[in-house]
């Protein structure tokens, strides 16, 4: 389980990400235009509007482009930890309207139940993942709202406090690695949330953090720059 909740929700222990020298992982991305092309695209949205309907319908067509394909994803930012679900932060918006973030699931990892305080888009990228949603009852204990649902390669589910907030989610797969794209309408690292009890339905609050210190570089175009020089030269 990857989030301690005694810990109020910390994940503990080192981040899985590996650590390179000079030939870092973190350019190991066949291409990473789609992701380049995605943060331009979505920072032109959140500049366009602030309504969360519009931010939803709008992220999630890029969302859906950009996880089409999965081989933009560095390496690096899809590494799974043996204990801990893994949290990549792939680009933050300077003033924090917006993150992307892969979510990196290993074999029968899950969350405990909580909620997320903003809207936000989940994406399946590879291997797959189940979601159970729960609503406060007039008791104050927790519900099941509706079935559990399963998101497949390709598949996009939206969570936001006006939609309902409180889920819990689990990598689909006892013995593979599933990785999913999430894209929140804040700095989701640095948000105040709350984990709940299952049995009592109590809230305790928790921040999620990030599991590496880096993000990946999508702005080093200069091999296409560079092609182009060398074509005018011949
Ligand atoms: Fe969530």
């Amino acid at each position: 389980m990857a989030l301690d909740t005694k810990a109020g929700g910390r994940v503990e222990g080192r981040p899985a990400t590996r650590r390179g020298g000079a030939s870092a992982p973190y350019t190991e991305a066949a291409d990473i235009e789609p992701l380049r092309e995605f943060i331009r695209r979505m920072t032109e949205l959140a500049s366009r509007t602030t309504e969360e309907a519009q931010l939803l319908e709008g992220g999630r067509g890029l969302l859906a482009e950009l996880i089409a394909d999965s081989r933009w994803l560095p390496e690096a930012f899809a590494q799974p930890h043996p204990e801990f679900y893994q949290q990549y932060l792939l680009h933050c918006d300077p003033i924090e309207r917006f993150s992307l973030v892969s979510f990196v699931w290993g074999p029968g990892q899950r969350t405990p139940i909580h909620d997320h305080g903003v809207w936000g888009l989940i994406g399946m990228l590879r291997g797959a993942e189940t979601g159970q949603r729960y609503r406060v009852g007039d008791d104050g204990r927790l519900q099941p709202e509706g079935s559990e649902t399963r998101l497949e390669p390709g598949d996009i589910e939206a969570v936001s406090p006006t939609l309902g907030d409180i889920h819990r989610v689990a990598n689909a797969w006892p013995d593979r690695v599933s990785i999913s794209i999430h894209l929140y309408g804040a700095n989701i690292g640095a948000v105040a949330r709350h984990v709940f009890d299952p049995d009592t339905g109590e809230a305790k609050p928790f921040v999620s953090g990030y599991s590496s210190p880096v993000v990946p570089n999508p702005w080093d175009r200069s091999a296409q720059i560079r092609a182009a020089l060398a074509a005018g030269r011949s």
